[in-house]
């Protein structure tokens, strides 16, 4: 399949050279300049989809993507389809979806879960919106790039599905590490908490597979100084993502604008820019009661 893919950053680069390993055709556009093994690169992101089947993109945010697609929507080929995995608001997932089909083309919000490691290990799962078609054109190709996808509902429905699980996993997350280091100050032995709450009803992704708590656990981001990993700005983004959409849809989240306002300040005001979204955990510990 003859495939445009514009957006080769830190997730965009390994998901097209899988595409490409897998024996796809593709045509690549970034605005910085990068190389991707098996890619040919255009100078432009129209000519990077001029004839391609599928365009996908993995872009930094709504606004960006809402520009690209209307460079690219007007010199798509009729049928085509705009596969969109960025994480973005969902309105913009919506208008592009809008403007997609006014074109005579297909549009699929898709965005993912898994990280670097997933986009290199082709392991992403991909939450999707959009019409059956739009979803069986894109489907191969997700079983390229990832292990999984869910086909959620109508376009925005996967942007929809992302942002309400990160809002889940920013909640747990502030949780769990305050739990931690109240547990700290009633002098609770780390090793003792993990092992109870793990295996009773405090127990969550993010004390039984992400324990943020160093030396406790699997394998985790906290085990290496907290190196994202997922990144406390990326999870700010995602939370940001999920309060405009709770002030769209008029729906209540007070958790989900706690952990908000905690995550930034925590990487707008304190030392969390570029730190694992898990540093919370040495945060409280550092804090008092006030
Ligand atoms: P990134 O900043 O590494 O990559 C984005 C790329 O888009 C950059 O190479 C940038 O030069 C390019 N770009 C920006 N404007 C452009 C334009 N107008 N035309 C063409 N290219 C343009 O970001 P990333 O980590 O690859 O993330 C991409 C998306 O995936 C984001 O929406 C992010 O929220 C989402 N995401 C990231 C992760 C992660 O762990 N990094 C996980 C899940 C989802």
């Amino acid at each position: 399949m003859r495939i445009g893919f514009i957006g080769l950053g830190n997730m965009g680069a390994p998901m097209a050279a899988n595409l490409a390993k897998a024996g796809h055709q593709l045509h690549g556009f970034d605005t910085a300049a990068v190389g991707v093994d098996g890619i040919a690169m255009a100078d432009t992101a129209r000519d990077a989809v001029a004839g391609a089947e599928v365009v996908i993109t993995m872009l930094p945010n709504g606004a960006i993507l809402r520009s690209v697609a209307e460079d690219i929507l007007p010199v798509m080929e009729t049928g085509a389809a705009l596969v969109d995995c960025s994480t973005v608001d969902v309105e913009s997932a919506r208008s592009v979806a809008a403007e997609a089909e006014q074109a005579g083309l297909l549009f699929v919000d898709a965005p993912v879960s898994g990280g670097v490691g997933g986009a290199s290990a082709g392991t992403l799962t991909f939450m999707a919106g959009g019409s059956e078609d739009a979803f069986a054109k894109a489907a191969a190709l997700f079983d390229i790039m990832g292990q999984k996808a869910v086909h959620c509902g109508e376009a925005g429905a996967g942007q929809a599905a992302k942002i309400c699980n990160n809002m889940i996993l920013g909640v747990t997350m502030i949780a769990t590490c305050e739990a931690f280091a109240l547990a700290d100050k009633l002098g609770l032995d780390r090793q003792k908490m993990f092992d109870v709450v793990s295996t009773s009803s405090g127990y969550s992704w993010t004390m039984n597979a992400y324990c943020p708590a160093p030396g406790i656990g699997p394998q985790s981001p906290s085990d290496n100084d907290y190196q994202p990993g997922f990144a406390a700005e990326l999870m700010l983004k995602d939370l940001r993502l999920s309060q405009q959409a709770a002030e769209s849809a008029d729906a209540d989240t007070p958790m989900g604008q706690a952990a908000t306002a905690l995550y930034e300040q925590f990487v707008e005001a304190e030392d969390g820019k570029g730190r694992d979204f898990s540093a919370m955990l040495p945060r409280f510990e550092r804090r008092r009661r006030d």
